[in-house]
């Protein structure tokens, strides 16, 4: 693809955000247009924001091919991204008005360039000036001429807005529209931290990726604390040296707010944040700015991906492991994927940093794909901690209990030294079931096969899958008999009332993410824990992913094994992540080693024993074995298919009449598997139905799986949707 111009009334194509199936045509505007210009087209009645995407096709009816409206203030995408948008919409088998939506995702980039009033010093030589006309003058001066608003200078002066205005008339102040969306000030590549032992090495390796301005990919492997933020932050620098931009992307948005320190820490001022809790005027101003380059360094999730880079220099995966990665709605797409497939289009270096990369990282390593840099010791902190499993069949709790006797006494001696204690425990809620005693029915979704979750804040049952609630009912919904419903097992809120009770002088705080209201109250938590303000810290996932604790010297998992059940392939990579995740929270304060006990019913099982082994090669090499064998990824490819309906013979008859035209599929030596009922068979009243494609590497699966489902037309109340690389079978 390659920029061209065309002159008005020539033919050209225009990709819109419609789903059309097509780019269509339309006749360059009075004054032309060229590849990438943002233009608004009309479409039936309505004027529409497209894309110039090529030369037109010419195969339309040329009396009815209308004008382009008009060419918007906008840079245009550069061919780069329009190549990237292209192939990610081939490889995820997404249409590609879909792909560009995920670009256009900024407000207002069909109005003008927005203007706000602004007052800067004039021409005049003020004479005779009162006290407060003097401090307007003045702070104008303070502040190199910058303009500010009415309410700014105001407040800068300490004086009425009448002042300002009586300055105008006389011409001392002026009074203009200017730009509403400002650049970003500019981030100091200088100075940084004293980097230490291995740290030095790797950020060299880095800083000469970024410098030699091409497409490589490495694995920046470290335990938490091992300094890896410091190291790439350095290849951040050299980007800025070299005027390019940079671009962080996390997993999580409540990590980004500490994330944010960091750089400013390091770099003097704040970078553009994009992530969907950014308001819409700030997503404007960060989508313009990156596209003008008033923007060098982006910090997001992953949808920043798709932001209009002028000169991007580095890309940096942060937890490249972590599952939030891969978008589960609308485009199936995997971040950590997609941007690797940026980065090489654009020809720059990713830096994929993980203490627990997936094992796609580690099997790129392998074959020589990626680079691998690693950081062993623990930087200006204690050594990993020591992992043990307390074996439950020893233990004898009570059915209504999941504390282990060893497991509180070890609590109880971290409490009384004033340090902080962790356990762990990923299910939200009170409890999973809520089960009749008089006739065994367990409560479930009426619109979902899926059980409801007891949580006893909110006082409701909730379903985990679509977020329906109703009340714990008092009889049985199924015999009627009242009074016999009971919660069974543990979710971390009934973790909560056993601690509380079992440690009543101990200050406890639950993390989860369904308790706090938005990603500022959870963030004020995790740094009220922190601050030290909890004895007893109880948490789901959200406590793996590096929220950093300093006080914290035990952890303690209560469920090891729960990970282990269900037919995941990736369940024991998953637990062997998720283990030494959060195994690594502790023992972060200063010449004290942490220690992590792990409550489980399997202690012999082979990855709890890898997990308490430590030995993280031998258990990847294990792995990535046992996959091999199987054919599956990364060694193998898979793409599912969820078809759902709300009539279920219907999807199940579909999916069997797609099964057997396997045609295409067989051609390339792709096998299907199915139809089968989804793990979760119905969800929001559609039933789902699953099946499976499995190939071997290197076959081009895309287009044999387009020609495969293409070959049936889809009833209207039927949608279909492709997973290329699965991550869940859900
Ligand atoms: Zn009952
Ligand atoms: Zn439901």
């Amino acid at each position: 693809m390659y920029d061209r111009t065309y002159q008005a009334g020539e033919l050209v194509g225009v990709l819109t955000t419609e789903p059309l199936g097509r780019v269509l045509d339309y006749r360059a505007p009075e004054g032309g247009c060229g590849d990438g210009d943002f233009v608004e087209v009309p479409l039936g009645p309505r004027r529409v924001l497209g894309v110039v995407w090529g030369r037109g096709r010419g195969d339309w009816d040329i009396a009815k091919v209308r004008a382009v409206g008009r060419v918007l203030e906008a840079p245009p995408m550069r061919a780069e991204l329009r190549a990237f948008l292209g192939k990610a919409a081939d490889y995820t088998l997404t249409p590609l008005p879909q792909m560009l939506r995920l670009a256009t995702r900024a407000p207002g980039l069909m109005e003008g360039a927005a203007l706000r009033r602004v007052y800067r010093l004039g021409g005049a030589v003020p004479n005779q000036l009162t006290d407060a006309r003097h401090r307007v003058v003045e702070a104008l001066r303070a502040f190199a001429g910058a303009p500010m608003t009415l309410g700014e200078l105001a407040e800068e002066a300490g004086c009425g807005t009448s002042v300002i205005k009586g300055l105008v008339k006389l011409g001392v102040v002026v009074e203009e529209e200017a730009p509403r969306d400002l650049p970003f000030p500019p981030l100091d590549p200088k100075g940084g931290p004293e980097l230490q032992g291995d740290q030095v090495a790797a950020a060299d390796a880095l800083v000469a990726a970024v410098a030699a301005g091409e497409y490589a990919t490495t694995l920046l492997k470290g335990v938490t604390g091992s300094g890896k933020t410091e190291v790439y932050l350095e290849a951040v620098a050299e980007c800025l040296r070299a005027g390019r931009q940079a671009l962080v992307l996390l997993p999580e948005i409540a990590l980004t707010a500490e994330f944010l320190k960091r750089v400013e820490a390091r770099f003097g001022a704040r970078p553009a944040e994009w992530h969907s809790g950014v308001t819409m005027t700030e997503r404007r101003r960060v989508w313009k700015m990156v596209a003008t380059g008033g923007a060098s360094v982006v910090v997001g999730a992953r949808s920043a991906l798709f932001l209009p880079y002028q000169r991007l220099g580095l890309i940096v995966v942060d937890e490249e492991h972590d599952t939030s990665y891969k978008q589960e709605e609308g485009v199936l797409y995997n971040a950590r994927d997609m941007a690797v497939l940026r980065a090489s289009i654009v020809g720059c270096p990713v830096v994929l940093a993980s203490a627990t990369p997936s094992l796609e990282t580690w099997a790129n390593v392998e074959a020589g794909k990626y680079g691998r840099l690693d950081l062993s010791a623990r930087f200006g902190a204690a050594e990993m901690p020591e992992v043990r499993a307390i074996d439950m069949r020893a233990e004898k709790l009570p059915a209504d209990r999941w504390v282990s006797g060893t497991l509180a006494a070890e609590v109880a001696a971290r409490v009384a030294k004033g340090e902080q204690a962790m356990l762990f425990l990923n299910r939200r809620g009170y409890a999973p079931v809520t089960l009749c005693r008089a006739c065994g029915h367990q409560v479930g979704c009426d619109q979902c096969d899926a059980r409801m979750v007891e949580h006893r804040f909110q006082k409701r049952l909730v379903c985990h899958q679509c977020g329906a609630t109703k009340p714990v009912p008092v009889a049985c919904p199924a015999c009627g008999v009242e009074g016999r419903m009971a919660a069974v097992g543990p979710g971390v809120e009934r973790l909560a009332e056993e601690v509380a009770a079992r440690f009543p002088d101990a200050r406890v705080a639950v993390l989860s993410s369904d308790l706090f209201g938005s990603a500022r109250a959870l963030k004020a938590q995790i740094e009220a824990i922190a601050g030290g303000e909890a004895d007893i810290i109880i948490g789901t996932q959200i406590v793996a992913k590096g929220h950093n604790f300093p006080l914290l010297t035990l952890v303690g998992v209560i469920d090891a094994d729960l990970g282990l059940q269900g037919s995941d392939l990736r369940a024991a990579e998953r637990t062997f992540q998720l283990m030494r995740q959060v195994a690594g929270r502790a023992g972060r304060m200063e010449g004290r080693k942490g220690v992590a006990l792990l409550q489980t019913h399997q202690p012999e099982h082979p990855v709890i024993r890898a997990i308490l082994g430590g030995d993280e090669e031998a258990f990847w090499k294990a792995e990535a074995a046992e996959r091999r064998a199987a054919g599956v990824p990364p060694y193998g490819r898979m793409a599912g298919i969820i078809l759902s309906s709300p009539d279920v013979a219907q999807v199940f008859d579909f999916a069997g009449e797609l099964a057997r035209r396997d045609a295409p599929l067989r051609a390339v030596g792709a096998q299907v598997y199915g139809p089968a009922p989804a793990p979760i068979a119905r969800v929001r009243g559609r039933h789902r139905v699953r099946l499976l494609v499995k190939a071997e590497k290197g076959v081009a699966l895309q287009a044999a799986l387009a020609d495969w489902v293409g070959q049936m037309k889809l009833p209207a109340n039927l949608r279909l949707a492709v997973d290329i690389d699965p991550q869940s079978f859900l």
